[in-house]
């Protein structure tokens, strides 16, 4: 079977696991949680979005959050998605290193709601662009339903390259792939990585699932077969899209960490840790999480607690 060495994961917990609940965890909580996933060994984590806060409530501390960490470990990188250029604006306030832009592919959601292609949003994306080029922030973007969405069902691989298109063209080249509605599934994850890193190989790729529909790891394994290595997930399994119906849930990070593990695929990340993370989260949010290994506990322990 063909797997990479090295994995990266990304813990979006803070941002799209927070995002949907009705418990908001205080600046200071927040803070505690980052510190932690630092320490756990994350390469990359999403700390929050700049989103107007009477739309996304849940994050409008973002800004603090990064004024307030401090220094980080070389290496780690701090993101936080942005709507527009008043987002990088916000960045550059608060000494965000690195943000995201995100457009859905579902031609007729983009239409409904915002009267233009998803190609025309990416294309107004230009000026965010510009600005973070200018004040040294890295920019990169993600497409919402690259697989399908539940407004029209398999989304066209044309439409998504027409997008990944438009990406290219205003000068970013890290795409993530978001199956924000757990509607992908393994073959076409397959298939869909392959076409897109033989066609432009001047990208790079994150790859985002959700666990709506139990498919998420597969829909992993799958696109490390297609040669991808980097993915987002949540502690706890924590999430999902205010926007799409019944879309709770991204994969788990404890259960993506633990499969690489015993998969002998390095990610850097301390599973042991994050588990301990997911629990305090639970119990700011007073409610159970949707985490195969926090309940089960790593595979690797149960040798250990027989011989006790
Ligand atoms: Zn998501």
């Amino acid at each position: 079977m063909k797997i990479p060495e090295k994995v990266s994961i990304c813990e979006v917990g803070l941002r799209d696991g927070l995002q949907n609940e009705k418990v908001i965890p205080t600046t200071e909580q927040k803070l505690e949680l980052l510190r932690g996933m630092i320490d756990a060994g994350y390469p990359v984590i999403e700390v929050g979005s700049f989103m107007h806060p009477k739309k996304v409530p849940q994050m409008a501390d973002t800004d603090e959050l990064f004024k307030r960490i401090g220094e980080i470990p070389e290496g780690v990188e701090l993101r936080a998605l942005i709507p527009n250029t008043r987002g990088v604006q916000r960045a550059i306030d608060c000494g965000c290193k690195k943000v995201k832009l995100n457009v859905s592919a579902s031609r007729m959601h983009n239409l409904k709601n915002l009267n233009r292609t998803p190609e025309e949003s990416v294309a107004g994306f230009a000026d965010c662009v510009k600005m973070a080029n200018e004040n040294n922030i890295a920019i990169s973007g993600s497409i919402s339903m690259p697989f399908a969405s539940p407004w029209e069902g398999r989304t066209p691989v044309e439409d998504v390259d027409a997008i990944i298109e438009a990406y290219l063209k205003v000068g970013i080249n890290e795409i993530s792939l978001s199956d924000a509605s757990g509607q992908a599934v393994p073959n076409q994850v397959y298939e869909l990585c392959k076409h897109v890193r033989e066609k432009y190989p001047q990208a790079s790729w994150w790859l985002h699932f959700h666990n709506t529909r139990g498919a998420a790891v597969a829909n992993i394994l799958a696109a490390m077969q297609a040669g991808m290595t980097r993915f987002d997930a949540s502690f706890g399994g924590l999430g999902g899209c205010p926007f799409v119906p019944g879309a709770a849930g991204n994969v788990s990070t404890e259960d993506v960490i633990n499969m690489l593990d015993e998969m002998g695929i390095e990610t850097g990340v301390d599973v042991l840790k994050v588990m301990a993370l997911s629990r305090k989260v639970s119990e700011i949010l007073g409610h159970g999480l949707d985490s195969y290994v926090l309940r089960a506990g790593r595979s690797k322990d149960l040798i250990a607690s027989q011989s006790e």
